[in-house]
């Protein structure tokens, strides 16, 4: 009997710029990485 997983409602992921939580639905990919907004936008304007 399988271990049921915890329900995803809002599955939280860390920026790999930061390493902030974020709401998955709240952040971006870019370039294979999951970023924060700040962290996006930071990244993005460059
Ligand atoms: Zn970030």
């Amino acid at each position: 009997m399988k271990m049921p997983r915890p329900a995803r409602i809002m599955d939280s992921v860390s920026c790999e710029e930061c390493g902030e939580l974020t709401m998955e639905t709240r952040t971006r990919r870019f370039r294979g990485k999951t970023l924060c907004i700040p962290c996006f936008g930071r990244i993005e304007q460059r």
